[in-house]
């Protein structure tokens, strides 16, 4: 099979909902999966992340706490995951400094609707100690706008937002013009999600480049701007580009890399998820791994 077709049946797989129940069906299997899961996952409880933090602080690395879940459509339960997101930016006081939060916007009601999910997120953000920050994921492409809209909308009160954009989208560069002008730092991503030719470069070569000229773009426009990639070729073109700009990785990814780049002075984020919704986070990471 190749790279391309393994990459988009697991990606299929990991959107399953069914796919996921069937494998809960086994609890040998499950138990295995959820193994394998600890190399991306901090593990279930909150704790967990506020211990993985702890370690990234302790080897100079910020921490971004995600509690896992998206597609949410029932309204008491947006709001009792906004519960637990108030909770999790109260507690951020005791976690060290750089500790942020990361948040996809179907887990509070994105899917309800813009207006409902704007709200939940004001209240997240009202709830972050000064000098943190709430990072907003990139979802598929149907998301995309409604995403923006919550995004701009929250940061003209100034909320303290940050945003994620996909290279891969061929709407990208002018979406990033948008928040540079909206002065909401963001996240830049190769983007995770399988999509339409019509809307995404191809993965591989079109959407590194796509990757390099965004870089370049938010660069020129004195954009706030992280480089979220694992990727060691971009990322080190880029830093001899630019200078030691963010980088920021996925926890259980590149280890070595991450410290290499801490002891050359360049600040590492690491994104930490953690929550009992962990198995379809754990598929897409293991279709895009490629026996790494
Ligand atoms: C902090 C952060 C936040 C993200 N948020 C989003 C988001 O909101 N929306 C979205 O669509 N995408 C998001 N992504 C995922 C991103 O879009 C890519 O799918 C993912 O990072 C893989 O692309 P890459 O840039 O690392 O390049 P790749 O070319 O995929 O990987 C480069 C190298 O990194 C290693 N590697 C990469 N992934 C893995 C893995 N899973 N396991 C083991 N090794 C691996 C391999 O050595 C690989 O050769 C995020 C990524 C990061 C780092």
């Amino acid at each position: 099979m190749n790279g391309s077709l393994s990459r988009r049946l697991l990606f299929g797989l990991a959107s399953s909902q069914r796919f996921e129940q069937a494998v809960r069906r086994f609890p040998g299997l499950y138990g295995h999966a959820a193994r394998a899961a600890r190399r991306y996952v901090a593990g279930t409880r909150r704790e967990h992340a506020f211990a993985v933090v702890a370690q990234l602080d302790a080897a100079g690395m910020a921490g971004s706490i995600d509690l896992l879940g998206e597609h949410v459509r029932d309204a008491a339960e947006a709001e009792r995951v906004t519960g637990e997101y108030v909770e999790l930016a109260k507690l951020l006081r005791d976690l060290p400094e750089r500790t942020w939060l990361a948040l996809d916007l179907s887990h509070v009601g994105l899917g309800l609707s813009a207006d409902f999910c704007r709200r939940q997120v004001a209240r997240i953000v009202e709830a972050l100690p000064m000098g943190r920050w709430l990072q907003i994921g990139a979802e598929d492409s149907d998301r995309t706008d409604a995403t923006l809209d919550v995004v701009t909308a929250l940061a003209d009160e100034s909320a303290a937002l940050t945003m994620t954009l996909q290279a891969n989208l061929r709407r990208t560069p002018a979406d990033a013009e948008r928040l540079a002008e909206a002065e909401v730092p963001i996240r830049l991503v190769k983007g995770a999600y399988v999509e339409h030719p019509s809307l995404a470069h191809p993965w591989g070569e079109a959407t590194d480049h796509a990757f390099a000229q965004l870089a370049h773009q938010l660069r020129a426009g004195g954009a706030r701007f992280s480089l979220a990639t694992h990727d060691p070729l971009l990322r080190e073109a880029l830093l001899a580009a630019f200078g030691p700009v963010e980088v920021e990785m996925l926890l259980g990814v590149r280890s070595p890399d991450a410290r290499e780049l801490v002891a050359r002075g360049i600040p590492v984020r690491r994104y930490v998820p953690f929550g009992r919704d962990w198995f379809r986070y754990w598929m897409r990471r293991v279709a895009e791994s490629r026996g790494a």
